[in-house]
């Protein structure tokens, strides 16, 4: 075991605190993760990831600022990482899944803030995550009310660029993000003090859409009945897509496909035959907020596929590969980030639509509809979602919850009760 404590103290982390944290962590994911049967040999490699959560990779981030590369920091889809990696620098997605530093977070925000606004502050002022630390500049965004005026406060803290999201779908929205992503662009070029040039952003839309293709293909797989993989594994895998390198993370997730089809054209499946399939559709889950995954596959069902940002939402469209010019590949890269249907959107009736798409594809008896407390976009949605499912006869049950472990267990009464009623 390698000692990473110096690593830590340079970051200027609590280091007590941060201690427990990974102690609680590690026993967390032991008894959600490793306790399960028939695992893929390939999700070796993202326990060891796991392992490692706040050291190799964090201590890879740091090498690389030796040689002179920069660490982004992004919370949104929506953020272009490919600009990132074609200036050289690093982008990895900041964990924004557990009640930590709560007592922190507080204290500048307050109570009744959604508890992934409360997380990221709570990390960085608790001191206790060494992705946020190792940043050299977060981007945030304006997608909801929370999270903007939230990056107001961050900013004392952390150097913050924030990126205007529009709201609609017009022709001016285009023109506004189209003007944000070059805004970016400069900002990433300042910041790094390298040009993005054509070459190296078709570089970079090329490895990002190679992850992309290699999570749409652990999708398409988990089609298959009986499912091959747990929700939870495949949420990890794509929780990891976040921070891993995209080059070593793509080589791993398609060498694990390679093991599922072998194990779909066995018709092996995770777990009995018959076992209710459920779709989770909404909010986010970042890392480690697997509260409700555990619950809806200890009460008799399996999650089939997330229609979320770490999801569906994020894998579900590529970036067209066929730019020459930079003009058209920052036009092909807002094409694809104003595809996305977050909640955000008014109106958002194609989120509606892919919900229904999916459960058919993924053939599932019901849908549970996941919003995180206090986040209004997904929380008003979730009348017309369910009004839509009703409409179209799949079975809806809608979850709010918050970081806490505290409903756990009027959680699984619920979730026992709706996979009851739908099998
Ligand atoms: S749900 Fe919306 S705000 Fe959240 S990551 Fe997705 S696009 Fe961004
Ligand atoms: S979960 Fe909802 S409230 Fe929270 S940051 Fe995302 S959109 Fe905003």
């Amino acid at each position: 075991m390698v000692d990473y404590t110096e690593m830590w103290e340079k970051l200027n982390l609590d280091l007590p605190a941060h201690e427990h944290l990974l102690n609680v962590l590690g026993k967390f994911y032991g008894d959600i993760y490793l306790s399960q049967q028939k695992r893929l040999k390939g999700m070796e490699y993202l326990d060891f990831v796991i392992s490692e959560i706040h050291g190799l990779r964090i201590k890879e981030l740091i090498e690389a600022q030796k040689a002179g590369r920069k660490v982004f920091g992004t919370f949104c889809v929506f953020v272009p990482e490919e600009l990132i990696w074609a200036a050289d620098g690093i982008c990895v997605g900041l964990c924004a899944g557990a009640e930590i530093g709560k007592g922190e977070a507080e204290k500048v925000l307050p109570r009744t803030i959604c508890p992934l606004i409360k997380s990221f502050m709570g990390f960085k002022l608790a001191r206790l995550c060494p992705f946020t630390e190792a940043c050299d500049l977060v981007i945030g965004e304006t997608t909801c009310d929370g999270k903007k005026k939230a990056f107001e406060i961050f900013s004392e803290f952390k150097p913050t660029y924030v990126m205007e999201i529009p709201q609609m779908k017009r022709d001016t929205d285009y023109q506004l993000w189209r003007d944000e992503v070059w805004r970016l662009k400069e900002k990433i070029e300042e910041t790094t003090g390298n040009k993005i040039t054509a070459e190296k952003l078709g570089q970079a839309i090329k490895m990002i859409n190679d992850r992309r293709r290699a999570l749409q293909r652990l999708n398409k797989l988990r089609r298959a009945i009986p499912t091959p993989i747990s929700g939870r594994d495949a949420l990890l895998i794509n929780q990891i897509s976040f921070y891993d390198d995209p080059v070593r993370f793509t080589e791993k997730v398609n060498a694990l496909c390679d093991e599922l089809e072998e194990k779909v054209k066995r018709k092996e499946g995770v777990v009995p035959k018959g076992t209710t399939r459920l779709l989770l559709s909404g909010c986010p889950m970042a890392v480690p907020n697997w509260k409700l995954p555990y619950v809806v596959e200890s009460s008799g069902a399996v999650i089939v596929d997330e229609e979320s940002c770490i999801g569906e939402r994020n894998t579900r469209d590529l970036i067209d590969e066929n730019g020459a010019t930079l003009e058209e590949m920052i036009d092909n890269i807002v094409s694809r980030c104003m595809k996305i249907d977050c909640a955000c959107f008014t109106p958002n009736t194609e989120r509606i639509e892919h919900i229904i798409t999916l459960a058919k594809e993924y053939e599932v008896e019901g849908v549970i509809h996941y919003t995180l407390q206090f986040c209004d976009p997904y929380l008003v949605e979730a009348y017309k979602v369910e009004k839509a499912l009703e409409k179209t006869g799949i079975p809806i049950l809608r979850i709010e919850t918050d970081y806490s472990m505290e409903d756990i267990e009027q959680l699984k009464t619920r979730v026992e009760a709706f996979v009851e009623m739908v099998k």
